[in-house]
């Protein structure tokens, strides 16, 4: 018979994940790691990390994924595939139910299902979406040929992915909703020397109209003024929201926005769960930090065995 259950199950294989696959892959846990998607998480959608130590030269978030998939395995990582649809943590064995596939059990669980791409939530959005609409300039970038493209967001991933947008793009409208970007100022820096980038200040994205395709952003001005730019494609860049739909959020006593608190040592408020990654309740979204929960959350499902024995 398959066996069904682990000393620890990690869910989800973005940076945080892999870095627990890894740490617990070398302590010779018992161990599995069930990624839903690809292995790399939301590093798939960045196009260049420049801020990861050991790549003085920078890495594509596609190259970094693949080696923290390898490096993980070379110390035998135990994976597969598998949509985690709900969970049990009530017991002190917690139980995960998965979509075409066993029922599973581990007595530690490190949640690191990461976060996905906040949607504007306007009218069109929808609609266009792959049609004009986009989540992810690294996977898009290249429809947009000596196209003209608006970006809405002020903070990392817009401005660092409006700059990668320009390599194809003849032209990048940057629209934010204030007059100062939240971006790191080097990217800052970048983004205003670049002359394919404009930005349209103090101005919210109100709906997306076209007939095929995206043809037209509406947008509204703080001061109450209305305009619509003619553009060929959207990329909303906004922030992130949390991979919860799987987890118990009372239990694991869920912030506002559905993040996953935990203490210093990565444990949620249910003994022998921890959490690491975007789905954390936190400030700062790194892949530095990621990985350093990922770890920290490992050595914490170890002490959990230690203090029960
Ligand atoms: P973020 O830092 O939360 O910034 C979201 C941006 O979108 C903000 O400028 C925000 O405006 C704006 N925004 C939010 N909701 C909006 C709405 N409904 N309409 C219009 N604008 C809206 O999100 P992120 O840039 O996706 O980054 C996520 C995390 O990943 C962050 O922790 C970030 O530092 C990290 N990251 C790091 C790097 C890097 O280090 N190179 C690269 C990418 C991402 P306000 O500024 O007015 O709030």
């Amino acid at each position: 018979m398959a066996k069904t259950h682990y000393k620890l199950i990690i869910l989800g294989g973005g940076p945080a994940g892999l870095t627990a696959g890894l740490y617990a892959a070398r302590a010779r846990m018992d161990h599995l790691l069930i990624e839903k998607g690809a292995e790399g998480g939301q590093i798939l959608l960045t196009d260049w990390i420049d801020n990861y130590p050991g790549f003085p030269e920078g890495i594509s978030g596609f190259d970094l994924a693949e080696k923290m998939t390898a490096h993980a395995k070379r110390f035998d990582l135990n994976s597969m595939f598998g949509n985690v649809l709900s969970m049990d943590l009530t017991e002190p064995i917690k139980h995960l139910t998965l979509e075409d596939g066993p029922s599973l059990s581990c007595d530690t669980l490190i949640i690191c299902s990461g976060a996905h791409p906040r949607p504007l939530d306007v009218p069109g959005e929808k609609e266009f979406t792959g049609k004009g609409v986009s989540y992810c300039a690294t996977c898009d970038a290249p429809f947009y040929r000596k196209l003209h493209v608006a970006v809405v967001g002020g903070g990392n991933t817009a401005v660092q992915e409006a700059a990668h947008l320009t390599k194809f793009a003849d032209k990048v409208t940057l629209i934010h909703r204030r007059d100062e970007l939240r971006a790191t100022k080097i990217l800052q820096e970048k983004a205003f020397d670049n002359p394919k980038i404009d930005f349209i200040w103090n101005s919210t994205a109100t709906k997306i109209s076209g007939t095929e395709g995206v043809e037209e952003l509406h947008l509204l001005n703080n001061d109450g003024k209305e305009s619509i730019l003619k553009i060929d494609g959207v990329f909303v860049l906004i922030g992130v929201l949390p991979n919860n739909e799987m987890l118990p959020l009372e239990i694991l006593k869920a912030d506002e926005g559905g993040f996953i608190p935990t203490d210093l040592e990565t444990r949620t408020a249910v003994a022998g769960v921890m959490a690491a990654g975007d789905i954390r309740s936190k400030e700062v979204r790194q892949v530095i930090n990621a990985a350093g929960e990922g770890a920290t959350a490992v050595l914490a499902a170890e002490n959990y065995f230690t203090n029960l024995s």
